[in-house]
């Protein structure tokens, strides 16, 4: 069931997606959150890394054409992004409940299948 199984990391960058945004400070940026890599205030921007993300993985993007390998390493480089937003509080309660948790868990489990 490859099909399926891409479909669902497909499904899971939806959050990250969402919650990156929400982080930026889109309205700092010149570029309305386009990423230019010929352009110096891109490269040395604190916010690089999630911009990058952002412009291989938004909505524009038709992910459908990555493989499940591409597709796999952009989840892990969210799951960073998500497990360094957090405190410790939740890295150490297991069972949390909250959307971060939760999304993170199911990640983790479709990564391992
Ligand atoms: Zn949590």
């Amino acid at each position: 069931m490859p099909t399926q199984y891409k479909a669902l990391l497909i499904e899971l960058l939806d959050y990250p997606r969402k919650r990156i945004l929400q982080s930026m400070e889109v309205t700092h940026c010149p570029h309305a959150v386009f990423f230019n890599d010929r352009d110096e205030q891109c490269l040395t921007c604190h916010q690089g890394m999630e911009c990058i993300w952002m412009n291989q993985n938004d909505e524009l993007v038709d992910v459908n054409e990555k493989s499940v390998a591409e597709l796999k390493q952009q989840l892990l480089i969210a799951v960073d992004f998500i497990d360094s937003s957090l405190s410790p509080h939740h890295l150490s309660r297991r069972q949390c409940q909250c959307d971060n948790c939760v999304w993170l868990r199911k990640v983790q489990a479709t990564l391992d299948q």
